[in-house]
């Protein structure tokens, strides 16, 4: 996807970028490029790619976005989808969080050069950052991080009541079975289901709209090594 073709099949997501907007995206391709040849933050080196699978990908979620709405992005890695939701969104609040430090030293760097003031940058473990952040975001976001039945576990307690978790994912048929129990045990319920087909490469993503509907035990979550070897099950409440 050239930049051209980016701005054009935006439109059809109801996105027109205005010209500050436009600049900040070629500064954002522009020092991930250059950032990427000393440091790796991102597998995807190449102008199209980033335009296509970080940038384009990451619009995708703009319309499930309400304004105002303060948003914690899990495992943002190199801004995916988080930093690029925040160059559009000026009226949310965003949370940008990873454990890597190359990835949150890069965000650093990068909010500067972008002149971004609602961005945060967060160098964490989810699971330790969210135990203290409980009950405060409107929508969690969270893309290519890890299995649906963890990444639950970390992302619903940070949640308001009646609050959004938007995992982005390649793959999830498997994974929405499997994470059923944990979703109950969390109090939360798949409310809709969004097939995205990325254009020129054709290939599939899923939005999953997933609501918080009430209140979960202040246990959650617990610590990585737990919510890996012990499944959420109903007996286990
Ligand atoms: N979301 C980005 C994207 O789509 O390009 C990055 C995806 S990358 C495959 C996964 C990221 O999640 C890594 O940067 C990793 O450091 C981060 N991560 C994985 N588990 C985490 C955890 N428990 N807490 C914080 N960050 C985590």
């Amino acid at each position: 996807m050239t930049k051209d073709e980016f701005y054009n099949y935006l439109e059809k997501l109801e996105i027109v970028l205005n010209e500050t907007q436009k600049n900040q995206f070629e500064i954002y391709k522009d020092f991930l490029l250059q950032y990427n040849e000393h440091t790796n933050v991102t597998a995807i080196r190449d102008e199209k790619s980033i335009y296509l699978k970080h940038f384009y990908d990451s619009l995708t979620l703009n319309n499930y976005l309400k304004a105002k709405d303060k948003v914690l992005d899990i495992g943002t890695g190199a801004g995916f989808p988080g930093m690029v939701l925040a160059i559009i969104c000026e009226k949310n609040y965003f949370v940008l969080l990873d454990s890597n430090h190359k990835k949150t030293d890069f965000l650093i760097a990068l909010k500067e050069k972008l002149g971004l003031k609602n961005v945060e940058i967060i160098n964490s473990r989810a699971e330790e950052y969210v135990k203290q952040h409980i009950e405060e975001f409107d929508v969690v976001t969270s893309r290519a991080v890890a299995h649906l039945r963890i990444l639950s576990e970390l992302s619903l307690p940070a949640l308001k009541i009646g609050g959004l978790f938007l995992p982005m994912k390649a793959n999830v048929a498997g994974e929405l079975k499997e994470s059923l129990e944990t979703l109950e045990v969390l109090n939360s319920k798949i409310i809709d289901k969004i097939e995205i087909c990325l254009p020129f490469e054709n290939s599939k993503r899923t939005i999953l709209k997933i609501k918080r509907m009430g209140a979960i035990n202040a246990i959650y979550p617990r610590s990585y090594d737990k919510i890996l070897k012990k499944p959420l099950k109903k007996a286990n409440k």
